[in-house]
């Protein structure tokens, strides 16, 4: 709506409507000048912890030769560059006005200035458990490490919920254990060729990476089938699940995504980066799966701003509705991490708002949105 204006009481909005409407509350009016307001951002899948990385990692090789270089880099980091990296991010994207985060994590050595940051919190505890031997004692130290978090977290608007790595770095009994124990609330899933064919046929750029890691001499039979039908079959895709990525998937894959209520966070820009397949998102929004967007990490783009994750697929599928692109940036983000007073502006939400100021008199506020020029900041109340 042109002209419109959004009433504010504390931290809820209680009115929202055109500027010659009747009805608006009285008080302090305040001229946002020429832009777009719109809900704050929620960036459903990134990973605080890996933005000191930021240019590090040679993105140039592909998936498998970016991961080799990723898990090397991580070994010889540091927690105090971990926590450095994670905070000026979190500043960035607090002042970019992104209100929610679904932020994966391995180490948790960051967790502290997430409490201070003003940005809702879903921390995704992430575990990686190649070897079925493991299961029992990676999943118990898992769950003894949540609930004492959990207990220092109390009051900081951040939870944590158990995720798995992905469907080549987990083994099935540990995925089952973690279904077991009522999870994993998020994996990385259907990412990449490597990933397709391990599971499709044991072997490929995956099994070397195995190898190379010592992980060669364990047992592993594929289950020769996309990774969505491999991951549903070990009942892992269930309602409230965000599954990062999905690119390598079929229409039944999607027609299954959408019937186990799964969250879909599409992270295009890292796709690209990497390699990988752009997400077929015309096929997903015809099964209707839940989607939403995240940009994964610094490590593999430039910023964490899902709204520049919105712009790429408008470039890529100019037929998709622009206010589908711009709902998974805000609403279908909070829908996917629980956030329910998130993600549109409406009476009784909360009054997180985001802000894309413009130079010029815009004809059209969506197609700004989208433009990939428009850089939004957090409205201060
Ligand atoms: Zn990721």
């Amino acid at each position: 709506m042109a002209g419109g204006r959004v009433a504010v009481d504390g931290a809820q909005i209680v009115w929202v409507g055109a500027a010659d409407q009747p009805g608006a509350p009285d008080g302090e009016i305040r001229d946002l000048g020429r832009g777009v307001l719109l809900p704050g951002l929620v960036n459903a899948h990134c990973h605080l912890e890996l933005s000191h990385l930021y240019g590090h990692i040679d993105r140039s090789h592909g998936f498998v030769a970016w991961v080799r270089a990723l898990v090397d880099a991580r070994r010889v980091g540091d927690s105090g560059r971990v926590r450095s990296g994670a905070q000026r991010a979190l500043r960035d994207l607090f002042r970019g006005g992104t209100a929610a985060l679904g932020d994966v994590s391995n180490e948790l050595q960051h967790l502290g200035v997430l409490a201070a940051a003003g940005i809702r919190t879903v921390i995704f505890y992430e575990l990686i458990a190649w070897e079925p031997t493991k299961t029992a004692e990676v999943l118990e130290a898992a769950l003894h490490r949540r609930s004492t978090l959990e207990h220092s977290l109390r009051g900081s608007g951040a939870s944590v919920r158990l995720a798995a790595h992905a469907p080549h770095s987990v083994s099935a009994e540990f995925l089952r254990a973690l279904v077991a124990a009522g999870g994993p609330a998020a994996i990385h899933l259907a990412e990449s060729a490597a990933e397709s064919r391990f599971l499709l046929c044991g072997d490929g750029d995956w099994r070397v990476f195995l190898a190379e890691r010592g992980l060669g001499q364990v047992a592993f039979h594929p289950p020769g089938c996309s990774p969505v039908a491999y991951a549903d079959s070990l009942g892992v895709l269930r309602p409230g699940l965000v599954a990062a990525h999905c690119v390598e998937i079929d229409a039944a894959d999607a027609r299954t995504l959408a019937e186990r209520g799964v969250h879909v966070a599409l992270c295009p820009r890292s796709n690209r980066a990497l390699g990988n397949r752009m997400p077929p998102l015309p096929l997903m929004l015809e099964a209707g799966v839940r989607l939403c967007l995240g940009t994964d990490s610094l490590a593999s783009v430039d910023s964490l701003d899902v709204l520049q994750d919105a712009a790429l697929l408008h470039r890529e599928f100019p037929e998709v509705d622009a206010h589908t692109l711009l709902r998974m940036a805000t609403r279908g983000g909070a829908e996917a991490l629980g956030f329910d007073e998130l993600g549109t502006l409406e009476p009784g939400r909360r009054a997180a708002l985001a802000f894309a100021p413009s130079d010029v008199e815009l004809e059209d506020p969506l197609e700004f949105l989208l433009s990939g020029d428009a850089r939004t900041q957090r409205v201060a109340l």
